[in-house]
């Protein structure tokens, strides 16, 4: 086998680390057997964080945690807003698929780690199912929703891109009209690590305290919509990096504010 180059730890990601996992799974001596296991292909990417670089994945407690959701909720389609090596879109996507789901939509915005992510899903054999799209996740929402039609209602997504882009890409959701009640579930991953303030206040905000809030925020060309009524709980997780937290959002109506 040959010995993957590891980068030197530079800056947290961006620095090679996961081009470098590619090679390394690829020249592993058990190639042949990863394919289309995709449990297989998520040990070879956790064998890479524990021997060479860290990688910023979901964890096992939180990616149990929302394995089960899936199982649950059993939805058609889930949304993922940044989706890095593909770490998550494997694991939910194939939890998906087993659940009798149809896709699992990973966008992401940086074309090498979108690149990484695609050629492992398609050693995981999860291709039929999962759908990795380059973009910035606003831009991409819109498209797909505005302009091509592709989703009318959302049924489960989960934020982990940018904690600073969790609340406007909710208005946003929030102003293309693909958040029903009783159907749609949101999931904000790194709530308390780093954390995302701005989007906690928004979903545990009464309508008219969210009111209150755009009235007193710069939305820029975003247009909010206090009238949801949301149920936020968020679950706590000790993970390789520290605590964290997933804020768990159903929505419950909406009121006239
Ligand atoms: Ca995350």
């Amino acid at each position: 086998m040959s010995k993957p180059h590891a980068p030197p730890a530079l800056s947290w990601a961006l620095d090679g680390r996961e081009v470098d996992l590619l090679h390394y799974v690829f020249a592993r001596p058990d190639i042949k057997q990863l394919r289309g296991h995709p449990e297989k292909v998520l040990a070879a990417i956790d064998d890479y964080h524990h021997q060479f670089n860290k990688l910023m994945n979901v964890g096992l407690s939180k990616g149990a945690f929302i394995t089960k959701i899936i199982a649950e909720r059993k939805p058609s389609v889930m949304i993922e807003l940044g989706g890095y090596v593909g770490y998550s879109a494997i694991l939910f996507g194939d939890a998906i698929k087993k659940n009798g789901g149809k896709q699992y939509l990973s966008i992401e915005k940086n074309p090498e780690m979108a690149a990484v992510a695609t050629q492992l899903v398609d050693l995981a054999g999860l291709r039929d199912v999962v759908r990795v799209v380059v973009g910035s996740s606003n831009e991409v929402l819109t498209e797909l929703i505005s302009e091509k039609k592709e989703i009318d209602s959302v049924e489960l997504i989960f934020m982990d891109h940018w904690q600073d882009l969790y609340l406007h890409d909710l208005w946003l959701l929030e102003d293309l009209k693909v958040l029903n009640p009783g159907v749609s579930l949101l999931l904000a991953d790194n709530v308390i690590m780093p954390g995302a303030p701005k989007y906690l206040e928004w979903v545990h905000a009464t309508p008219q305290e969210k009111k209150h809030i755009v009235n007193n925020s710069d939305i820029g060309s975003l247009s909010p919509n206090p009238s949801f009524v949301y149920e936020t709980a968020v679950s706590e997780f000790d993970t390789d990096f520290g605590r964290d937290g997933v804020a768990v959002t159903k929505i419950i109506g909406k009121q006239d504010v």
